[in-house]
């Protein structure tokens, strides 16, 4: 029975109260992304499984021990994404988006599923926000990239974010770095756990990014990727990191990072918080040179990056964030009677065609208690219609937070004194955060209005 109301392991509900700060944040990344030129692309929840092995790469902790893959009734093997780039990669080549301008750019905010054991920070379900730039291989692209998860990162007020940056070359370089990673890790077989055994033989590059402190412990000491880039990725290297220097942004060169899935090429980086324990990395990305082809497409040199919306929500509430969020009801109409029940219903589709936020009453309450519920409610103004105020055709519009009070007429003015109240309200808000754009903003949108 407990089952029927409770959710299941690692998924989280988004219950109303918090919804508004999730859609500034949300509707914040999307914009970032947009200044700088992506689009948002929107793929199925599911793919057929191929797709992932194919993509994410078969060594990977994702593909063997996280996907949630089942058989459909038409017997097809159907996995939930894991993560946002194959879909994305996929729905490119179908749609053959490459042979119109390139690079391609898109971004995205999906669910992803992963069968991870749940704790701070990691769930089973999460959101991605992230962007791909299909077809660019030049450094100036790592950098944007990098860019954008700085940009938006920082135009949400996130603080004490570390870039980590490393290169882990192309297959070429890579072949002889694997040599010299299996012998030196060879020589510490025996300490190694039962995972990185197996990474062994197949990717020892992985063993880089386990998670348990001996295995970390040997580690430190392995051969270094940078020792081993070819000229070509050597030259890519320094150009990515030219451009971030010229763009101003700060990093540390990390050699370990590795990056969870497989077909990574060359830049591969982290925005790193100390704020949300373990599970510190916020968003990570790279780029993926080999990827298009391996699932059948033109050469399309790509790049892109995950950002974890769960763990950055935990890092702003960490950090005390302030996020703006729309007053649930900017205008609560109680009333007394038959008559005033139908006045407050037409005001309030007034206010709502105007763009206000408005409720009346629903369930028939006393006046008494409708007062009670548009407090609880967070109402910013309440007004209240009775025989009196229908006979005057006036009523008054009270400010809940001082009490304060101003006469309103019912009939033509109404609209007009809500707005320039509303308008004091958020000008007063805005001014003690110090907003200068949003309140020349603010004017513009009055100019516009009274023209
Ligand atoms: P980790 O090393 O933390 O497992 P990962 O390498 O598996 O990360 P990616 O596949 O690169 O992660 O996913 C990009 C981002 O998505 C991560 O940086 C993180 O913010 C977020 N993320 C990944 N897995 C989870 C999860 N299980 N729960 C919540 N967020 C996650
Ligand atoms: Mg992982």
């Amino acid at each position: 029975m407990a089952l029927l109301t409770k959710a299941p392991r690692g998924t989280q509900d988004l219950l109303p109260k918090d919804s508004g700060k999730l859609q500034f944040v949300e509707g914040s990344l999307l914009d970032t992304a947009k200044r700088y030129g992506f689009q948002e692309i929107r793929t199925p929840v599911f793919e057929h499984t191929e797709l992932f092995l194919r993509s994410v790469g078969e060594t990977t902790d994702v593909v063997q021990k996280e996907m949630y893959t089942f058989q459909d009734k038409g017997n097809r093997s159907i996995t939930l994404r894991p993560e946002g780039t194959a879909g994305a990669a996929r729905a490119v080549l179908e749609h053959s988006l490459h042979n119109d301008a390139l690079p391609v750019k898109v971004s995205y905010l999906t669910g992803c599923y992963r069968y991870e054991k749940p704790q701070a920070g990691r769930l089973r379900e999460f959101h991605q926000f992230g962007i791909e730039i299909f077809g660019a291989e030049k450094p100036a692209a790592d950098a944007e990239i990098i860019c954008v998860a700085n940009e938006a990162l920082a135009h949400l007020g996130v603080k004490n974010l570390q870039l980590q940056l490393n290169s882990i070359g192309c297959p070429a370089c890579r072949a002889e770095y694997h040599k010299a990673l299996r012998a030196y890790f060879e020589a510490r077989r025996e300490d190694l756990c039962d995972t990185c055994k197996g990474r062994l033989e197949r990717n020892p590059m992985r063993i880089l990014d386990c998670k348990s402190p001996v295995c970390q412990d040997i580690a430190k000491d392995a051969p270094n990727m940078l020792d081993y880039l070819c000229d070509d990725c050597k030259e890519h290297f320094e150009g990515v990191k030219g451009f971030l220097d010229a763009a101003g942004l700060s990093y540390v060169i990390n050699p370990r990072i590795v990056r969870g899935l497989d077909y990574y090429t060359r830049t591969v980086f982290e925005f790193v918080s100390q704020d949300i324990g373990s599970q510190g990395t916020v968003c990570g990305g790279g780029r993926y040179d080999g990827l298009m082809e391996e699932l059948g497409g033109p050469r399309l040199p790509s790049l892109g990056f995950g950002m974890g919306i769960e763990r950055l929500m935990l890092v702003l509430k960490n950090q005390g964030a302030e996020l703006p969020e729309d007053p649930p009801c900017n205008v609560y109409i109680a009333s007394m009677g038959d008559a005033a029940a139908k006045e407050a219903f037409r005001i309030a589709e007034l206010l709502r065609e105007e763009g206000f936020s408005a409720q009346c009453d629903l369930v028939g309450r006393s006046l008494k208690a409708q007062m009670k519920y548009a407090d609880k409610i967070g109402a910013q103004h309440t007004m209240v219609l009775g025989d009196n105020e229908l006979a005057a055709g006036k009523a008054n519009l009270k400010d809940m937070a001082t009490g304060e009070q101003v006469e309103v007429d019912l009939g033509e003015g109404l609209i007009d004194v809500i707005y320039r109240t509303q308008l004091e309200k958020e000008l007063a808000n805005i001014s003690q955060a110090g907003g200068e754009a949003d309140i020349a903003a603010l004017l513009s949108g009055i100019q516009n209005r009274e023209e």
